[in-house]
C-alpha cells in the first residue's frame, strides 16, 4: 500500500484545510518546534484507528479538535482524510471524523464503515497505526531498549501478519 495524499482540517494545530502530497519512498517531516510535525504523524495513526491517548499525546476523544487559540474560536469537529493506493493498484479514501458531543465515524471510499474494517485494511498491509514504517520521536531507542516479545510483535507487524493476530482475536471471541 501506498499513501499519496493527506488531508486535515481541524485536527489538532491544523485549524484550516491542509492537503499534503505523500510522495513514494522515505518521507522525512521536518520544520522549528511546535510547527505541527508530530501532529502530522498522530493524524496518520488517528486516520487509521488510533485511539490510544499515550500515542495520540491527548487526554480525550475530542482533544484531537483543535482547542482554539487567543485570536482564534475551537473548532466542533476535526477531519481527516488519508488517500492510498493498495497493492493491487486500487484506490482506498479513508476518511475519519469527530464532532464533539457525537463521537467518531469511518468513511471508505465515501460508504460508512466500522472501525474494525479501517483497522483490519491497514493491519493487512502492514501499515498500521502501531507500524514501524512511521518512526517517531523517541522511537529509535524504544526499539533497541525493547524486550523480545514487544521486538517480536514490531517485526510480525513489520512483516504483514499482524492482521491475522487481530483476525483471531476477533474469531476467538464470538
Ligand atoms: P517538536 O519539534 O517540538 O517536536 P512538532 O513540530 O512535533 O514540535 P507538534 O507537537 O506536532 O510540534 O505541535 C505542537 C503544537 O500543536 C502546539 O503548539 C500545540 O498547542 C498544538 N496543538 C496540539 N493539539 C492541539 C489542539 N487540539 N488544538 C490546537 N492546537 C493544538
Ligand atoms: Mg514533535
Amino acid at each position: 500500500m501506498q499513501f499519496r495524499k493527506l488531508k486535515l482540517t481541524g485536527f489538532k494545530s491544523f485549524v484550516e484545510p491542509a492537503e499534503l502530497r505523500i510522495e513514494p519512498g522515505l518521507t522525512g517531516v521536518v520544520g522549528p518546534n511546535g510547527c505541527g510535525k508530530s501532529n502530522l504523524l498522530e493524524a496518520i495513526r488517528w486516520v487509521m484507528g488510533e485511539n490510544s491517548p499515550k500515542s495520540l499525546r491527548s487526554g480525550g476523544m475530542e482533544d484531537v479538535i483543535f482547542a482554539g487559540t487567543e485570536r482564534r474560536p475551537p473548532r466542533d469537529f476535526a477531519e481527516v482524510v488519508l488517500q492510498a493506493v493498495d497493492s493491487e493498484g486500487e484506490e482506498l479514501d479513508v476518511t475519519r471524523r469527530i464532532e464533539r458531543g457525537a463521537g467518531s465515524a469511518y468513511r471508505v471510499n465515501g460508504r460508512d464503515v466500522r472501525a474494525k474494517d479501517v483497522a483490519l485494511t491497514f493491519a493487512d498491509a502492514a501499515t498500521g497505526a502501531h507500524s514501524p514504517a512511521l518512526v517517531s520521536q523517541g522511537k529509535i531507542a524504544q526499539v533497541i531498549a525493547a524486550k523480545p516479545t514487544e521486538r517480536r510483535m514490531m517485526l510480525e507487524e513489520a512483516a504483514g501478519i499482524a492482521g491475522l493476530h487481530v483476525r483471531r482475536k476477533d474469531a476467538e471471541s464470538k
